[in-house]
């Protein structure tokens, strides 16, 4: 998956690359990155409609080689929805991001 990831997270205009990867039934139903001033869970739930509903979402945060933390946010300061909110309104039920030394965090919505 990280290098389907790396590939993806190359598509991102900012400096940190963010990918997030929406999983259901161990197919994916889509891929988002960060661009413009979009987030790239948003990205990924955006054109989703409701068979979006009890999958996961995988957060990546890519650079070169290495993974970042990559918790999907709980404010946005745009007064846009944050990512945590769009996670939860999609039914969306797990969560599972890069952290900053590298690991997979799984964690419920
Ligand atoms: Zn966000």
């Amino acid at each position: 998956m990280i290098a389907l990831v790396q590939r993806h997270a190359e598509r991102s205009d900012h400096l940190h690359h963010h990918c997030a990867l929406v999983v259901k039934h161990g197919r994916i139903l889509s891929i988002g990155v960060n661009r413009n001033s979009n987030h790239a869970e948003e990205d990924a739930i955006g054109s989703l409609s409701s068979r979006v509903k009890g999958a996961t979402l995988y957060s990546f945060r890519v650079k070169g080689n290495r993974l970042l933390l990559a918790k999907p946010c709980q404010h946005r300061f745009d007064g846009r929805p944050s990512c945590e909110e769009l996670i939860r309104r999609a039914g969306i039920k797990w969560v599972i991001y890069s952290t900053s030394t590298g690991e997979m965090k799984r964690s419920r919505v």
